[in-house]
This record gives structure tokens, C-alpha cells and sequence, in this order.
């Protein structure tokens, strides 16, 4: 398109989002915690903030998913804390452990020369990579819902979220929302970038017109700028990932072996699928949610800081960061930014 737009974040959430808590309206929806028995006091915490800003007022059930059984402490204890339903499931073996395809003398090796920083040396954070880029919206508890909202131990939500987020995405036709955008540490993507091309070019009527790409891209050197949504806070449809073309991409990208032969990130595979196959409109940043990962803040800025109650510093917000990739997805949306 040729003419302005303003980045669809910049014009307030539509007033009918607003002040349904009371109401019988609701999402298909689903909060979707991932977590192990040993951080049930992380778990409680997040949950605490969560329900006290946002959920004891709509009351969207939780699913809880572990590779290994849920302890009875921690099944009784987070279920003490919301009088929404909660479920636990467990993972198929299947959808976690390294397949017996991979090279484990090659993964070892890639491992080792990888290092301890950002989980290098680590096989279950692999794991877990892999499970949360293509397989956690496979899992049968989650199957009847159409969106959900990704929430780990001990994050933080500063301010009352009075809209509710899954029908602000159905009704506006949104597909995946993020909060932080960032660059990632080169060391944990060798490969990644010849293999997303590879893709397109191999499958190019998958590709989404219109779409959010160029803002992955490093014009001048030609190359990823590594540039991702943080996934440990999501919100987003299971459409986008039970797509034909995301399932193509992730089979695709597992077969290069890149989860165990490097780390790649589930916040990275998600980024990819996110701007190649959705529109870039349906892609959304939620300025009014305040949050918090350690070690990233976003605080909202403008009036939505006052009306949430916000307890968090806007000046603190890793929006106004040099770091911050916000500034590639505004990109967008003007007419010389668009779309290769
Ligand atoms: P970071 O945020 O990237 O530093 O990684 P986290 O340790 O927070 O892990 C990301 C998410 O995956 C969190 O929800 C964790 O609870 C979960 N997670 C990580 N490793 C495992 C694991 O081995 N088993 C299970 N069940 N969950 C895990
Ligand atoms: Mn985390």
C-alpha cells in the first residue's frame, strides 16, 4: 500500500473491548502455562498478578503442560489460586525428547563448543524450544480453544487490563500479539537464516502477501537482523501455527536439525511464522499491557498508563531502549518500509 498508516497500536483499543467482564461474552480462550514441579512459587507468583490485574474478572481457564507428571502440591496449590478451571497435561514423549534422527555426537559436540551462555550446554532447554515451536498447540487439552495467552513463572503484569485481549484479536481480525520485540544473540541461530530462505524460495505461494518480513530484514548488510518477538509473553491465535504452511515451515526447519545443532529459539521459529504468513495488521503490539520478564519491562505509554493503574515506570520501558526492535515493526507501516 502506498498511503500512511499509523501503526494499528497508535489508535486506542475500540471501547466495546472494554467492560465486558460483566458480560457473558467471552473467547475461545485459554491461559497455556508450561512449567516444572520445581517452580510452582514462580507459577503461584505469575498467577497472582495475572488473576489481580486481568483474570478473576473473566475467569479463562488454565492449562498447565509438563513432560513429566504434575505433582498433588503443585495441582492443589495453583488451582487455589484462580476459581477458573484448571487442567494439567502431559506431554507426549513424542513432542519433547530429541528424535532419534538427530546426530547426537553432532549435537554433543554443538553443545560443548556452544558454551554455557544463553543455555548453550543445555538439552531440555532444547527440548523445550522444540515443544513450544511446534508441537504445545498439538496438545489434546488445548484443541477446542482458538486463542490463547502464554504466561510463565514469575513474570509481572503492572496494570488492570479492563478490555479483554481475545476478543480485541477475533473481533480486529488479529493473529499473534507481543509485548517485546529484540534482537537475539547470533550464537544460538547458526543456520537459521540460508534455511528460512531456503523455505521461501521452495515455497514461495505460502507466503503470506502484505506481509511483516522486511522487518526481520538487515538491509544493508543483507542478512537477519535477528530481530524477534519475546515469547515468553504471547498472545495469539492456534490458527496461525495449525496452518498448513506454519506446520511446512516447522518440519521444514526441524529437519535442518537447527533445535539440537544450535538452539534455535521457539520466540524465533514464532517470529518467522508469525511474518510470513499472517498479514502484517494481523500481527499486534499491545501497548497496554504492562509486563515484565526478568530481565525486560514494557510499561505502556500515553493515556493507557493512567487508566491501567499502571505500577511500573514508562521510562524503564524497553520500548525506548536502542535494543528494541518496535521501531522495524512501525517500519511497516510506512509506504517505504514495505514489504519485499
Ligand atoms: P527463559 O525464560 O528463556 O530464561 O527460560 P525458562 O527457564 O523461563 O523456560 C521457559 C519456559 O519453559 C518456562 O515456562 C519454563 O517453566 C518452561 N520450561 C523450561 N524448561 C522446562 C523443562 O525442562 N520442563 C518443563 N516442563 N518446562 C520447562
Ligand atoms: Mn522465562
Amino acid at each position: 500500500s502506498s498511503s500512511w498508516q499509523e501503526p494499528p497500536y497508535k489508535t486506542p483499543i475500540p471501547e466495546k473491548y472494554y467492560g465486558t467482564a460483566n458480560s457473558t461474552q467471552r473467547a475461545s480462550a485459554v491461559i497455556v502455562i508450561l512449567a516444572r514441579n520445581r517452580e510452582l512459587r514462580e507459577v503461584l507468583a505469575s498467577m497472582a498478578r495475572f488473576e489481580r490485574r486481568f483474570n478473576r474478572n473473566y475467569g479463562y481457564p488454565y492449562v498447565f503442560l509438563n513432560e513429566v507428571l504434575f505433582t498433588d502440591e503443585f495441582k492443589e496449590q495453583v488451582s487455589t489460586a484462580t476459581s477458573a478451571q484448571v487442567q494439567f497435561g502431559l506431554i507426549p514423549h513424542e513432542h519433547w525428547f530429541q528424535p532419534s534422527w538427530i546426530d547426537e555426537s553432532k549435537a554433543s559436540a554443538a553443545r560443548q563448543a556452544m558454551g554455557p551462555l544463553f543455555y548453550g550446554h543445555s538439552v531440555s532447554y532444547r527440548n523445550m524450544c522444540r515443544f513450544q515451536s511446534g508441537f504445545f498447540f498439538r496438545h489434546p487439552l488445548l484443541q477446542q480453544y482458538k486463542y490463547y495467552w502464554r504466561v510463565e513463572p514469575d513474570v509481572q503484569f503492572y496494570c488492570d487490563i479492563e478490555f479483554d485481549p481475545f476478543l480485541f484479536m477475533e473481533g480486529e481480525d488479529k493473529k499473534y500479539a507481543f509485548t517485546v520485540a529484540l534482537p537475539e544473540n547470533e550464537k544460538t541461530i547458526k543456520g537459521l537464516w540460508p534455511a528460512v530462505l531456503e523455505f521461501k524460495e521452495t515455497y514461495p505461494h505460502l507466503i503470506s502477501p502484505d506481509n511483516a518480513f522486511s522487518m526481520l530484514v538487515d538491509r544493508q548488510r543483507d542478512t537477519y537482523n535477528g530481530c524477534h518477538f519475546w515469547s515468553n509473553f504471547e498472545i495469539a491465535s492456534f490458527d496461525l501455527w495449525r496452518s498448513d504452511a506454519y506446520l511446512k515451515f516447522f518440519d521444514f526447519m526441524d529437519s535442518k536439525g537447527g533445535f539440537y545443532y544450535s538452539r534455535w529459539g521457539d520466540a524465533i521459529l514464532h517470529t518467522f511464522g508469525a511474518a510470513l504468513f499472517l498479514r502484517k495488521d494481523q500481527i499486534h503490539f499491545f501497548n497496554e499491557i504492562g509486563y515484565r520478564h526478568v530481565p525486560i519491562t514494557h510499561c505502556p505509554s500515553g493515556p493507557s498508563h493512567s487508566r491501567g493503574r499502571c505500577e511500573c515506570n514508562v521510562t524503564d520501558s524497553f520500548d525506548r531502549h536502542s535494543w528494541s526492535c518496535l521501531d522495524k515493526y512501525d517500519g511497516l507501516f510506512i509506504p517505504d518500509g514495505s514489504s519485499p
